[in-house]
């Protein structure tokens, strides 16, 4: 009796310990941010500039033309520590002088009279301003005197160099006039309009933005670059690049996809590049890594490579052997945003998912485009892992769509606005299928054109567009936040010729995550051939009669992996190895985990490991394999891995080294020796060093 009290109370405290670890879940704290108020709408904005270098000082001439929204006789610029001379009124072709306060964070300027709507208004403002932030001076230190000038505007930032409004909600055509010394370039938005000498040597650059756009995407490089020329897109677009000297061949490396890729999205959306060119340029140190500045991307020079280099974009990962930012997904991700982000751009950073989660899955759909589909499932799934790891380490279920937050970064990470963002749309795809998705897709494009947008002008052009009603679907997968975890089971019914499916939600019911409404596919094989069912579940519990002649070889739960879900499905031996050779990629990730997780571990366990990475054709599959090998650990599974580390491609061999981590000291040791003696592939040799390490 006494025992059994204790193993109680044990049983107790556990289960209190597992309800606190799912209640630890939830729905981020912050401030609440309402959309930003404003009583002008800014039609152009022009600026010129000239610099004073080594005070990393720049003097501006700013023309602001725009329209009262409402009775005005005063109107607030932003403008951060600013320094403003004078601020003129132009009426009839004179300049009448305005007074002006300086605040904290804005200009107040006094029109001097009552200004109505309807009217447009031109002011100039003369200003110096010695930025901290948003514009950047980077001097050459093996070459003192040397700068880069480069700017980053997301969030507020423009208006450390700017006086201007910096809501997201004004869009309006710019224009930059940048004198500056030879041999410098000013590089910006839009089309270069003329280049003039002056007679102090300077050269003016004057470039302009025809279009509107938000004012975090006007841009400025200065700095002595070169300039390399792409096959212009559809015949006609420019598409070039700007890198430091020197740097051409690897620019036209790395850059060598990207006419096709603006034709690629102009196609897959129906919508056409809109923009006068598109330039990317590689800056050493690029605060944000990459921008997306409208037609002249911005990036770190760590982009530049030739074939040799590791894929991965940024610092070099020792710790996974797959990336969904590589280079190539780094460019395809920038170019997309000239349509989903610059093109229409997201009202506020409370629907930032409209800009960033379309761009990180139109990098995945360039994956699938340019790859193929096993690269595209794979993309999905290692999002999906990231966006789940993420939640169970840091206990945070964010909505997509979210007004509480203490800084714009915390709107920015990836797991939660980028990854799971796309991943949620490619569920979409699957629930209104191909034809249906891309075309509301491109409807919303069009119907929104250079305007901004909210979550709800996406649900709503899907309706128009393809007459769904998807109120439940934004619900659950835009408004509310979390993901479904499934448990499932089945049991044959031999002389019913069914299968009794039963699938439970068991994710914790709390504020920002609820029960979740969705149709699965569950694919049944038997020897007779393979059928597939769409079931739609919508309760804590939901039971399924799926007919089926004879004992099925597999019954495949989402094998496809559409669903932003986590499942757990106990399985037979036989079942999983049947489902790591036949299922589609994600059902078959999800089977070479569940065999990894099982123990003792099976002698066919490692045979089927074995199979995968002599016969399979994706190196994917074969890399998993690999780094699964760890989680095994046996000598039967350490002769496999020295079969993985002969393979010719560097990820699969990485992923080995990966999993030597959890092998026997003395072997994992003297393996990684000989692998940094002998292998050829420095991201693989690199991994073997930090393993040893
Ligand atoms: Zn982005």
């Amino acid at each position: 009796m006494k025992r059994l009290r204790w193993l109680n109370c044990i049983l107790l405290i556990f289960f209190l310990c597992s309800v606190d670890f799912f209640y630890a879940q939830s729905l981020p704290k912050g401030r609440y941010h309402g959309n930003r108020e404003r009583v002008i709408d800014i039609n152009h904005y022009k600026v010129n500039l000239n610099f004073d270098f080594n005070k990393r000082k720049v003097q501006g001439e700013a023309t602001v033309v725009f329209s009262p929204l409402e009775k005005i006789d005063s109107f607030p610029l932003d403008a951060y520590r600013l320094e403003i001379k004078e601020v003129n009124l132009i009426e009839n072709g004179a300049n009448k002088p305005l007074k002006f306060t300086l605040n904290e964070e804005t200009v107040e300027i006094y029109l001097g009279r009552i200004c109505l709507p309807k009217e447009t208004l031109t002011v100039t403002i003369l200003y110096s301003a010695q930025p901290n932030a948003g514009m950047y001076f980077s001097e050459d230190n093996a070459n003192k005197g040397q700068f880069i000038i480069y700017t980053y505007g997301a969030g507020e930032m423009k208006a450390n160099w700017l006086p201007i409004y910096t809501g997201y909600n004004d869009k309006f055509s710019s224009e930059m006039i940048v004198s500056v010394p030879s041999p410098y370039t000013a590089i910006s938005n839009g089309k270069l309009v003329d280049v003039q000498r002056q007679k102090n040597g300077e050269q003016t650059f004057h470039w302009k933005q025809d279009l509107p756009h938000s004012q975090y995407l006007i841009a400025l490089f200065i700095g002595e670059f070169e300039k390399g020329e792409l096959e212009p897109a559809f015949g006609t677009i420019p598409v070039g690049y700007w890198v430091p000297k020197g740097r051409l061949e690897e620019g036209a490396y790395v850059f060598r996809n990207t006419t096709k890729m603006v034709e690629f999205f102009s196609r897959r959306f129906n919508f056409k590049y809109p923009w006068s060119k598109y330039d990317q340029i590689a800056i050493p140190d690029y605060g944000p890594g990459a921008m997306e500045n409208t037609s002249i991307t911005g990036l770190r020079t760590s982009v530049l490579r030739n074939e040799q280099a590791p894929e991965n974009f940024g610092s070099p990962n020792f710790y996974g052997y797959y990336s969904v930012w590589t280079a190539e997904n780094l460019i395809s991700h920038e170019l997309s945003h000239n349509g989903f982000g610059n093109n229409i751009t997201c009202l506020n950073i409370n629907y930032l998912w409209l800009n960033e989660s379309f761009a990180t899955y139109c990098h995945l759909l360039w994956d699938e485009e340019s790859l193929g589909k096993e690269t595209f499932d794979f993309d999905r799934q290692e999002a999906l892992d990231q966006y789940l790891d993420y939640v169970k380490e840091n206990h945070i279920i964010r909505p997509l769509e979210y007004a509480y937050y203490d800084t714009v970064s915390d709107m920015y990470t990836s797991q939660l606005t980028y990854l799971k963002g796309a991943i949620v749309l490619h569920m979409l795809r699957n629930i209104l299928g191909d034809e249906e998705f891309f075309h509301a897709l491109s409807y919303f494009l069009h119907k929104h054109e250079f305007a901004n947008v909210v979550s709800s002008d996406f649900k709503i052009a899907i309706e128009e567009a393809v007459g769904k009603n998807l109120d439940w679907f934004f619900d659950d997968w835009v408004y509310g936040g979390g993901y479904p975890i499934f448990e499932v089971a089945y049991t044959f019914l031999k002389n019913r010729k069914l299968i009794d499916l039963s699938v439970s939600q068991i994710q914790p019911i709390i504020k920002g995550q609820d029960l979740f409404t969705l149709p699965i596919e569950i694919t049944i094989v038997t020897s007779k051939g393979e059928k597939k069912e769409t079931i739609w579940v919508k309760n804590k519990s939901d039971q399924f009669l799926l007919h089926c002649d004879e004992e099925p070889l597999m019954v495949s739960f989402d094998g496809s992996g559409a669903l932003v879900s986590e499942v757990h499905f106990d399985k037979s031996l036989d079942e999983l190895i049947y489902q790591v050779f036949n299922d589609e990629i994600p059902g078959r990730i999800r089977a070479m985990r569940a065999l990894a997780r099982r123990l003792p571990v099976h002698q066919k366990t490692v045979q089927t490991f074995s199979d995968i990475l002599a016969k399979e054709y994706f190196w994917g599959l074969k890399a998993e394999v690999a780094f699964l090998l760890g989680k095994l650990g046996t000598p039967e599974a350490e002769r496999v891995l020295l079969q993985a580390l002969k393979l010719p491609d560097y990820r699969i061999r990485k992923a080995a080294v990966l999993a030597l981590r959890n092998f026997r000291k003395d072997f994992a040791k003297k393996t990684l020796r000989n692998i940094i003696l002998e292998d050829k592939h420095t991201d693989v040799v690199g991994t073997a060093i930090v393993s040893l390490a």
